[in-house]
């Protein structure tokens, strides 16, 4: 497992970048999105300090591997006995060894297998264990009473799972050594396992702190609308498919009348609340294939793909009389809303903020003619 940090910085960077161009005129989505960048470079450490762990396991269950590969190779299955070491070949010459294998082969006259290491060779391998078993003796309970399902799915445990539980092994020197390492391994390959499960859920965590991260970015904290900045991206790939397939498309720059007066006589608080309703509103009134942003503190933009002057100033008549009928509420009192909307058509070559520039002076002059009116750029 390896953790990749130069991605995830590049990541932030980007966002860092992103958020800090976005111009957002909302302190609290800057703030909401530091938080989420203290938990999510929080994390990533955390993740770095379980990949080196894992790393360093990894690296220790291969060597083990290793180990139990070549501790199996000198486990054979001879009939008969033969007097070599096990481990190096040369003939042993040791007398403790061979008073042991005439006591064994007088009490089991049916022994398949009969080998065993050398003095030197029996050193290594105790070195390996840590442990020191007695010759011949048994120095662990069977481990295949240990272990459980999960072991058993892995595929050196099964490989070596018949060799620990071969019982004429049982009775040999290498026995105790082999089965030490044995469980070495299974121990260490359940906390790998441990450790990806954590490390596991590390990832979903940094994925949905990414998405929650993303989405931040992209939207507009009171109301939940596109921000200005996913709002200009958006324009500017209408700007390309039109310039491509030369399809118009328009723009809706809506304004709230008289706020000021809403929040003064309302409060802030129901202010808000008719900002969160009014974009509820749009958006349900809306072709899927259109776009509705907060492009300021009481301003929408509207994005209508392939749609042409008059159907676009249809679609601010509709929005405007939406808003006119809201039944908005503040105690006894009913809050009357209108809005005032500028209409206009993408002109082939222009730029975006040229486009949302006639937007903005046709709903110049509809506030200008008396609000509560939808006026075309022409
Ligand atoms: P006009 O008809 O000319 O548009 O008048 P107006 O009062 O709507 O325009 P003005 O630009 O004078 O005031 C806009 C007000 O919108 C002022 C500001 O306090 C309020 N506002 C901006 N953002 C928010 C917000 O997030 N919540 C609330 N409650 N009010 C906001
Ligand atoms: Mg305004
Ligand atoms: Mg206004």
């Amino acid at each position: 497992m390896t953790c990749c940090s130069e991605k995830e910085d590049a990541f932030i960077a980007r966002f860092e970048r992103r958020f800090a161009e976005s111009g957002t005129d909302s302190p609290l989505t800057f703030a909401e999105a530091e938080e989420i960048f203290t938990a999510y470079k929080a994390l990533l450490r955390r993740m770095g300090r379980i990949a080196k762990i894992s790393d360093s396991y990894q690296s220790e269950v291969k060597s083990l591997v290793l180990e139990l590969r070549e501790a199996a190779a000198n486990v054979k299955t001879l009939k008969g006995f033969i007097p070599i070491c096990a481990s190096c070949k040369k003939v042993r010459n040791d007398e403790v060894y061979w008073k042991q294998l005439e006591q064994y082969l007088a009490e089991h006259s049916d022994a398949m297998l009969s080998h065993g290491l050398c003095p030197d060779c029996a050193g290594t391998y105790r070195s390996l264990s840590g442990r020191i078993p007695e010759p011949g003796g048994r120095t662990s309970p069977d481990p295949a009473r240990l272990l459980d399902e999960a072991d058993v799915e892995d595929p050196v445990i099964l490989r070596f799972l018949p060799t620990v539980n071969n019982r004429h092994f049982a009775e040999t020197p290498l026995y105790g050594d082999f089965t030490l390492l044995f469980q070495k391994y299974v121990r260490l390959s359940r906390r790998l396992k441990r450790i990806a499960r954590i490390s596991d859920s590390y990832q979903f965590e940094l994925q949905d702190i990414k998405t929650r991260f993303e989405q931040a970015s992209r939207s507009d904290y009171l109301t939940g609308l596109s921000n200005r900045l996913d709002m200009y991206k958006r324009l500017e790939a209408e700007r390309s498919r039109t310039a491509r397939h030369g399809k118009p498309f328009a723009v809706i720059m809506a304004d709230i009348d008289r706020f000021k007066e809403i929040n003064d006589t309302f409060g802030h608080d129901l202010g808000d609340q008719v900002l969160v309703t009014i974009a509820r509103a749009f958006a349900g009134c809306l072709r899927g294939e259109d776009s509705c942003a907060r492009w300021g503190g009481e301003e929408f933009l509207i994005l209508l793909p392939e749609t042409c002057g008059d159907d676009a100033l249809a679609v601010a008549e509709r929005l405007r009389g939406l808003a006119e009928n809201l039944a908005l509420e503040s105690g006894t009192s009913r809050i009357r809303v209108t809005i005032s909307l500028g209409v206009a058509v993408y002109a082939a070559g222009e730029n975006i903020d040229s486009c949302i520039k006639r937007a903005d002076d046709a709903l110049y002059r509809a506030k200008n003619a008396g609000r509560n009116r939808s006026v075309l750029h022409v």
